[in-house]
């Protein structure tokens, strides 16, 4: 059985994501946020999935993320792709996103799918994707990779207020699949 998810992502007004293989934008409270969200509670377990580029992107000293199960997408052998990485946490490396979902055992009990474009673009579309966590960062940043159009599929459930930071201002919001 494959299990429910929901997406984390930060976007812009033209639902850039990235630039340069980084985020565009830094902003700790949206950091702050993505704990709050991904992170499970001290009886239960959370799993965040990504692509091996977003993988890459993390700082090594960040990765894996603490007190989750990274799971990371690639084409790659496993081997090939870090078995480092692998023997310093709780990281594992599949090969597709169906592999991600059908593996997780009893203990996992909430997963959210971290990005990026490319992985969100195939998680966005499967029935699994129960909701988006979405933060709205005002204004274009110059972004090579977007998310995927999502007003058709998704409806906003909840917004927080609009709050500023670093010269930037953004908000919350929850989608859930109409
Ligand atoms: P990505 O989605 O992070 O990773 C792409 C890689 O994932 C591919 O090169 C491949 O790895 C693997 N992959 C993709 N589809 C697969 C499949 N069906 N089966 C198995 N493996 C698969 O890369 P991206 O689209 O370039 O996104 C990275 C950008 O997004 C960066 O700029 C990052 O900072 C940004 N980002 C933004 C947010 C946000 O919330 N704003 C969140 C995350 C990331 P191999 O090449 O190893 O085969």
């Amino acid at each position: 059985m494959t299990h429910d998810f929901a997406i984390v992502v930060a976007m812009d007004d033209e639902r850039g994501i990235g630039r340069g293989g980084q985020l565009p934008w830094h902003l700790p409270g949206d950091l702050a946020q993505f704990r709050r969200v991904t992170r499970g509670s001290a009886d239960s377990t959370s799993a965040v999935i990504m692509g091996r580029r977003t993988w890459d992107s993390l700082p090594p000293r960040f990765r894996p993320l603490p007190g989750r199960l990274n799971v990371v997408m690639s084409r790659q052998s496993q081997a090939s792709v870090s078995s480092g990485d692998m023997g310093s946490g709780r990281v594992i490396w599949v090969g597709s996103l169906v592999e991600a979902l059908s593996g997780f055992s009893s203990e996992v009990d909430r997963v959210f799918v971290i990005g990026g474009g490319q992985i969100y673009a195939e998680a966005l579309i499967r029935p699994e994707c129960r909701e988006l966590f979405v933060t709205h960062v005002q204004g274009t940043y110059g972004c090579d990779v977007h998310f995927p159009a999502f007003a058709h599929q998704f409806e906003e459930a909840e917004t927080s207020a609009l709050q500023g930071e670093e010269g930037a201002r953004y908000r919350f919001a929850k989608y859930r699949r109409r």
